[in-house]
């Protein structure tokens, strides 16, 4: 993911934001009572990057509550997701606890502690109201601000609006939530839709994914309220696939973490262009691919490595859908956002 911290898709940025530091509730009674009951000698603890110099100070409170022979380990693998779990280590522990992120996929070895944000979303849904003219309203938010879903749902209520929800498909957990890569919970029977959360490119994704819906953003990390604007945004993604046009050489990238991995997707596109060369890889970087002497990249793993960090690749680096326009397999109106469905 971006490095500039100030970027507003950095998934580091949307609701843990250290703007709002706090003593998160890190859940620790699940945690030891997980321990005790399975007899657990090593647990293994993972961070999403926000929260990550928290750690030791977890794993200090831990110690202090459990028995000697237990051994605690940090994992220092990148994370930004619940799709991202860190296999390694999750394999080497007795109990493995992933924090910040709700559940993709449930497992008795993970026990997952959402760590939700502490910011009042109410002022600034107040302020979103003037863009919200239909009696018909969807509502969205993500996993940090799920916790006050139901309180949103009915304060709309009381404002006089309809609301409408749904639960998305298994790769969410929660009714109204929505993911980087998918927002099937906006598949809803309203023209507008609210989305609450920080950052801009959840609801680019979302307004890309739902075009004839208008997305409203209440943003209570950045105290902001704006309507989503794709123009910039897709006119960055026909540039990444003009400048792919004359490409002969491709990389084409599989992600091997676990939640990331469509390697029927890979596959055919590597089966049909002979110049297509399958990279396998479990952080996708600009860095990493440096090396590799191609002409453009195709990325199968996370959409938003494509869309937030695509014009940092030395050369284009487009989603599975904009290669086809790229190679003359579909035409340039088809370009839309990558999404994907299902777990592992
Ligand atoms: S694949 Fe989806 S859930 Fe995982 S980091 Fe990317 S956007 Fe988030």
């Amino acid at each position: 993911m971006s490095q500039d911290a100030s970027t507003d898709g950095d998934l580091r940025n949307t609701g843990l934001s250290l703007k709002h530091d706090r003593e998160w509730d890190y859940e620790l009674d699940r945690i030891v009572e997980a321990v005790e009951e399975r007899n657990a000698t090593k647990v293994g603890l993972q961070f999403p990057e926000g929260l990550k110099r928290r750690g030791p100070a977890v794993a200090d409170d831990l110690r202090a509550i459990t028995d000697d022979d237990v051994t605690y380990m940090l994992s220092g693998q990148p994370c930004y997701g619940a799709c991202d779990l860190d296999t390694y280590l999750m394999r080497r522990t007795d109990v493995f606890v992933h924090f910040g992120h709700s559940p993709m996929k449930e497992s008795d070895k993970i026990i997952y502690v959402p760590l939700f944000s502490n910011v009042d979303p109410f002022p600034m849904m107040g302020d979103a109201l003037d863009e919200l003219p239909e009696e018909d309203v969807g509502l969205v938010t993500t996993a940090q601000h799920m916790n006050r879903f139901d309180e949103m749902k009915a304060w709309l209520e009381d404002e006089g609006y309809t609301v409408h929800t749904r639960k998305g498909d298994d790769r969410l957990t929660h009714e109204g939530q929505v993911l980087g890569c998918n927002y099937a919970s906006a598949d809803i029977d309203a023209d507008q839709v609210l989305y609450v959360g920080g950052g801009k490119f959840h609801p680019l994704g979302l307004a890309m994914e739902h075009p004839d819906k208008k997305v409203v953003i209440a943003d209570p990390v950045n105290n902001v309220v704006t309507v989503a604007d794709t123009e910039k945004f897709m006119k960055q993604r026909y540039g990444a696939v003009h400048r792919a046009m004359d490409a002969e050489k491709w990389g084409v990238i599989f992600c091997t973490k676990i939640g990331q991995g469509r390697w029927d997707m890979a596959e055919r596109i590597v089966e049909d262009n002979d110049d297509a060369y399958l990279i396998t890889m479990d952080e996708v970087t600009p860095d990493r691919l440096r090396n590799f002497d191609m002409d453009a990249f195709v990325n199968t793993g996370c959409p938003r490595i494509t869309t937030d960090d695509g014009p940092q690749f030395h050369k284009p680096m487009l989603t599975p859908g904009e290669y086809r326009i790229a190679v003359g397999d579909e035409p340039l109106d088809s370009l839309s956002f990558d999404t994907f469905h299902g777990t592992w």
